[in-house]
């Protein structure tokens, strides 16, 4: 029989990352996944990073995870978004080949000493009293210390386009049956959800006349520190929807499986299919379209903002209603896709699952929606699966270290049964956890598990010399002539004495590298090789106020965290709790003070009777 120290079910993004951590920390891994040729699919947009989900894929090159760097080596197109605002929500964005980016995914994944890749469908999970102790997969037992499920969208899955419906995980793809119900009978809640997707269309059916060009970045940035250089090779097209293509999709709603219940599970809020926009946003004519081309070695486009489950023929007829897809042909149906998922609270910060030892979720699995969020918890329960084999201290991010830590937190506490997705505005400490400065967060505190390769190095110098840097401006003062030379040059207004360059910084439109191009203070650090160095260091000064701040409230808010409530706590001996307070506490079993804080419906007065009682 085969043993190996850790099983990872699933090829997904999630999957991968965990396999590929477990190995790499030397742990002997099979990943065990339905098709191999479908590792590291992209089953919605062929696009990496976003809006907080760029802030995730830095935190996992910090880290030492493989998606950044797949990220960066199939990318067509480079963004980074929110450039018009601070340096705290700043993500980078990529479009990405659709055929690279798994060819990559499955490259990585070769040729690790440790790891197997096993084909075939895991049927049954093997456990005993509280232990996972294997699986059984293409009828054959195979046994482990320690097992992750990485299943995405596969567990129970059925496809929806219109009244037609389908047994499968993803199009073409057949679903995973039998495992919900293994953990059913230990008592996991299980719910269900739904995600989407949009037709994909013929590039060489669009009339590029009536379309916007929408281009990346003149200087593109990749998203981790192994690669050097990245280049755009391609375009995408904006265009809009119409009220008439409004009025052709409502003559599919009562076909449409959301409306008429065949759906029952939540669609995620923030990416509704189109049908869901135009029915929640009545009083708006248009929605936004962008024409994603999806591969250089393709005539294949995603329609993005037209994700939908309609009938076949509204799809079509709709979608010829859009200026430039007037004699439009469909490669492929938009479909939606309703599957299993565990309900987070289920789970210790560490992925591990609190009804049985040894058994880690990550991904779509956990309720969450996205590429980056399954790979972000991939790696760690990779990481926090194979610290336990091998008896060394788990990693717990916290909200205060980095996104993955936000979302990890949000999805303990708070457990929602609509899709979760990484936003921006659920970090209370934005401007520390930024894109730019993910190493420093997380490279010390992770670099241990030793799933870097040697690159990283030159980053650990390069943010040795930042700190050089900013310590050797502090005493710097710019001669009075030469400062107002340089507020003139930015429409500031001038000064009658000589100032600090930390001063100087405090305005908007000053920046370091404008110091160093108009003095000769900052001589030796000229070239682009420094020109990210400055711009962080322009961030700390400019912003330092408000980083002393976020540090003074973290202090205060690791207080609460490291205030630990007892395994087994007996919460029913607490009588002057309130009784939702108590459920909510029961079901979610907090570790500590902060995390019972943040469990939605636990009120402060229940917070400081708990203290109270702890200190007894
Ligand atoms: C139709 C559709 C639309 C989507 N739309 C969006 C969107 O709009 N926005 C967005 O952010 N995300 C979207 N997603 C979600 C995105 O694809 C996932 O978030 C992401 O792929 C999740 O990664 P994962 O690793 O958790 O799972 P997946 O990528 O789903 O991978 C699951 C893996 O597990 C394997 N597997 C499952 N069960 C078994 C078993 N019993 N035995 C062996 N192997 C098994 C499968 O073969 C697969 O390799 C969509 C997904 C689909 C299918």
């Amino acid at each position: 029989m085969k043993q190996y120290d850790i099983i990872v079910i699933g090829g997904g993004h999630a999957g991968i990352e965990a396999a590929r951590a477990s190995a790499r920390m030397l742990c002997s891994t099979a990943l065990i996944t339905m098709s191999t040729s479908t590792i590291g699919v992209l089953s919605c947009n062929p696009s990496i990073g976003g809006s907080a989900k760029g802030h995730l894929v830095k935190e996992i090159d910090a880290i030492g995870g493989i998606m950044p760097l797949i990220a960066d080596r199939s990318g067509l197109q480079f963004k980074m978004l929110n450039t018009s605002k601070g340096p705290a929500i700043w993500s980078p964005r990529s479009q990405n080949d659709k055929f690279l980016y798994p060819m990559y995914a499955q490259q990585s994944l070769q040729n690790i000493g440790n790891l197997e890749i096993l084909e075939g469908t895991v049927e049954k999970l093997l456990i005993s009293g509280r232990e996972v102790y294997g699986v059984i997969y293409n009828g054959e037992e195979i046994r482990c210390k320690a097992l992750i499920l990485c299943g995405g969208t596969f567990l129970n899955g059925i496809m929806y386009t219109g009244k037609e419906q389908t047994v499968g995980g993803r199009i073409n793809e057949k679903a995973a049956r039998g495992l919900s119900d293994s953990l059913l009978e230990y008592g996991f809640e299980i719910g269900r959800l739904k995600t989407g997707t949009p037709p994909r269309i013929y590039a060489d059916s669009i009339d590029y006349a009536k379309v916007r060009i929408e281009s990346g970045d003149e200087s593109p940035t990749p998203f981790s520190h192994r690669t050097t250089h990245v280049k755009n090779t391609m375009v995408c097209y904006g265009t809009n929807t119409s009220k008439q293509t409004h009025a052709i999709l409502e003559q599919g709603f009562i076909d449409s499986p959301m409306f008429t219940g065949l759906i029952t599970g939540r669609g995620p809020r923030y990416c509704p299919s189109i049908e869901d926009k135009i029915y929640r946003f009545q009083e708006r004519d248009s929605h936004q379209i962008i024409l994603e081309p999806e591969s250089l070695f393709g005539n294949s486009v995603y329609v993005n903002g037209f994700s939908t489950s309609l009938p076949k023929e509204i799809q079509e007829q709709a979608l010829r209603t859009i200026p430039g897809l007037e004699h439009v042909r469909i490669e492929k149906y938009g479909y939606a896709v309703e599957y299993d998922f565990f309900y987070p609270y289920q789970l210790m910060y560490t992925l591990e699952s609190k009804r049985l030892n040894r058994l880690y979720t990550a991904g779509q699995i956990n309720g969450t929606s996205g590429y980056e969020e399954a790979a972000s918890q991939g790696l760690i329960a990779g990481i926090n699966a194979a610290a336990k084999v091998k008896g060394i201290p788990e990693l717990i991010l916290e909200r205060s270290d980095a996104y993955i830590g936000v979302m990890i937190d949000d999805l303990v506490n708070k457990s929602s049964d609509e899709p979760y997705r990484i936003f921006t505005s659920l970090a209370e400490y934005r401007l520390l956890l930024r894109q730019d400065n993910a190493f420093e967060r997380l490279y010390e505190k992770t670099a241990h598990y030793g799933l870097h390769g040697g690159s990283e190095r030159k980053v650990v110098k390069s943010i040795q010399l930042r700190k050089e840097l900013e310590e050797s401006l502090q005493q710097v003062r710019i001669p009075k002539d030469s400062v107002n030379d340089i507020y003139a040059s930015v429409q500031e207004t001038p000064v009658k004495e000589s100032e600090l360059i930390t001063t100087m910084c405090k305005r908007p439109s000053v920046t370091l590298s404008l110091i160093r191009e108009k003095t000769s203070v900052l001589d030796s650090w000229k070239g682009t090789a420094f020109d990210s160095i400055l711009r962080q260091a322009d961030i700390d000064i400019k912003y330092e106020g408000y980083i002393a701040r976020h540090l003074a409230d973290i202090e205060k808010f690791k207080e609460l965290e490291h205030k630990v409530i007892p395994t087994g706590y007996d919460y029913d001996g607490l009588t002057s709790l309130s009784s939702e307070s108590r459920e909510k506490l029961k079901k979610i079993k907090p570790q500590s003070i902060g995390q019972a804080s943040r469990i939605p419906g636990v009120s402060p007065t229940d917070i400081s009777l708990l203290v109270i009682d702890l200190k007894r």
